[in-house]
């Protein structure tokens, strides 16, 4: 299992997260997965954020490449594609599983808080809701982690070895 990077963040990656995001990002403690221009593509948020509110999406996919290129995915059907797969498979099962507690190491690694304590995203441990939150997982923890955030991946358009950010208006 990677260890993400949880350490100082740059305030030029700030100024690039709140662009791709649209709205001045906060409570931000980390890049947990860049493009290959260098670009932020998953940012890591506090886990109770400065006004108390719990916030359990420890991985979330900023880059707006990505995002519509999940979101595409989507429409698409495979969030029920990839639940029926899961059904007719016990071991893709035990490795999603594992993705929600391994998810849920990385939040403890940073802080505990009640409210969210077995919650992690995307609809784990059992549930396939948001392929946008497994495939943050994925990026961040690389391949091996979650099975559905790698497939997601593999099956999206966008990547982050072919960088695309020119085209969101993001410099690089
Ligand atoms: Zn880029």
């Amino acid at each position: 299992m990677t260890t993400p990077p949880f350490a100082a963040v740059a305030e030029r990656d700030i100024q690039i997260v709140s662009a791709q995001l649209g709205r001045p990002a906060r409570n931000v403690i980390g890049i947990a997965a860049r493009c290959v221009c260098g670009n932020p593509t998953v940012v890591s948020t506090k886990p109770r954020l400065a006004d108390g509110t719990p916030f359990p999406t420890l991985y979330y996919l900023c880059h707006p490449g990505a995002t519509a290129a999940i979101s595409t995915l989507e429409a698409n059907g495979v969030m029920a594609e990839f639940t029926d797969q899961m059904a007719s498979s016990p071991e893709l099962k035990q490795q999603y599983a594992a993705a929600h507690e391994a998810y849920l190491a990385d939040r403890e690694s940073v802080e505990h808080v009640d409210e969210i304590a077995h919650v992690t995203a995307g609809g784990m441990p059992e549930r396939i809701k948001c392929l946008h939150a497994l495939a943050g997982h994925s990026l961040a923890a690389g391949p091996g982690v979650n099975p559905f955030g790698d497939l997601a991946l593999e099956r999206a358009t966008w990547s982050p070895d072919v960088c695309t950010c020119d085209d969101y208006l993001l410099e690089s």
